[in-house]
């Protein structure tokens, strides 16, 4: 570990950034973190040790909300398409207040490929996308993680599945590991044996720190049947350093949950929701419905009319970090607006919060002294 850590330290300083052209830069992302970061600052589990940690996430549902993905596979094709605009949304949740960059490979793994016809892309998609991460993380000194999901094949009363998800993990873990990730995501299980798989992988191919997180459905348990927090239980006794819940549950479903995971376990613990309303009777994104669409399902592309606020994203990274989980973010659904709001939550002041509102300067509601009272009087017709 610590000569891989000198030698990033290494490609640090010769990748130090050129000084701006102008002298008030419009993105203050170089002003803001420091462009020789310090060893420790790659140390996920020395951050968490002091204080919280910002993931973003939720990078599909925004690259499809900008036209750059389809929605149904999930399969982040735009890699290869428009790299340009995955490395400027990487830019945009740092910008935003995001800590880490995870690298893309979320649904990048060989049994989606085969879903899509792209098995051959496997590995230039990997490490594409690990490519891309890296020289932002780099560039902007956030941590650098590497990405395993849900593989959707799992079954427990099929050995043979079990084989193909080693082998599917193994890889991922491989690619990422060569790309020298500071550490591992491994996402959105809803079997705690397929995550504990990933886990396995991950310790069995690297040193690098592990942070394992479920996603609940409809019901209170995971797929085999148990709770989330003897779930989450069980992946820390396996060896994860961050254990919790990601995706599906917005804030208000979520939360009871993550209240009895934090009691349950003594290692880090992770909660990255969806920015989403959803209610004891809907609790999970994919059983929304819509009554403006006589009960449709709003999942995925009808889910605007339940976006959670900035003020509710703020109130839910207030309300997790009092309770002592420190690796927070948002997940699906997710714009650099909800990043702004959660760092924000934790007393920072991302680049971003430069433009965070300020309704003084109104044309109508301002209190700044050039608003004219013709103004102001008109308020109450607005
Ligand atoms: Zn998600």
């Amino acid at each position: 570990m610590a000569s891989r850590t000198k030698a990033r330290a290494r490609s640090k300083s010769k990748s130090k950034p050129k000084p701006a052209r102008r002298p008030a830069p419009r993105i203050a992302v170089r002003e803001a973190r420091p462009a020789k970061a310090k060893a420790a600052d790659r140390d996920l589990l020395a951050r968490l040790a002091k204080g919280a940690v910002v993931c973003a996430e939720g990078y599909l549902f925004e690259l499809e909300r900008r036209g750059y993905l389809q929605a149904g596979a999930f399969v982040p094709e735009v890699l290869f398409e428009h790299p340009e605009v995955v490395e400027q949304l990487h830019m945009d949740f740092v910008h935003a207040g995001s800590d880490v960059t995870e690298a893309l490979t979320y649904y990048v793994h060989r049994e989606k490929l085969r879903v899509i016809g792209r098995e051959k892309d496997l590995v230039p998609m990997n490490r594409a996308a690990l490519g891309i991460a890296k020289a932002v993380a780099r560039k902007t000194g956030t941590l650098f993680a590497g990405d395993l999901c849900n593989t959707n094949i799992y079954d427990p009363a099929d050995k043979a599945s079990h084989k193909e998800v080693e082998r599917i993990f193994a890889e991922q873990v491989g690619w990422a590991e060569e790309a020298g990730v500071d550490f591992f995501v491994a996402e959105t299980f809803s079997w705690a044996a397929e995550a504990v798989l990933a886990l396995e992988a991950i310790r069995k191919h690297s040193k690098a720190p592990a942070v394992i997180t479920m996603a609940m459905h409809r019901e209170d348990v995971t797929r085999e049947g148990l709770s989330p927090a003897e779930a989450c239980r069980r992946i820390e006794q396996a060896g994860a350093d961050v254990v919790g819940l990601n995706c599906h549950r917005g804030p208000a479903t979520i939360m009871p949950m993550m209240r009895e995971i934090r009691a349950a376990v003594k290692c880090h613990v992770a909660a990255l929701p969806v920015p989403y309303r959803t209610t004891p009777g809907e609790p999970s994104f994919m059983s929304l419905t819509d009554p403006c669409s006589n009960g449709a399902r709003a999942f995925p592309v009808g889910l605007d009319p339940f976006v959670c606020t900035r003020q509710e994203i703020f109130d839910f990274g207030r309300e997790a970090y009092g309770l002592g989980i420190h690796y927070l973010g948002v997940c699906c659904g997710a714009g650099p607006h909800h990043i702004r709001a959660l760092a924000e939550s934790l007393g920072r002041k991302p680049p971003a919060s430069r433009y965070t509102v300020d309704m003084s300067r109104h044309a109508f509601f301002g209190s700044n002294a050039r608003i004219r009272k013709i103004q102001t009087d008109y308020q109450s017709k607005l």
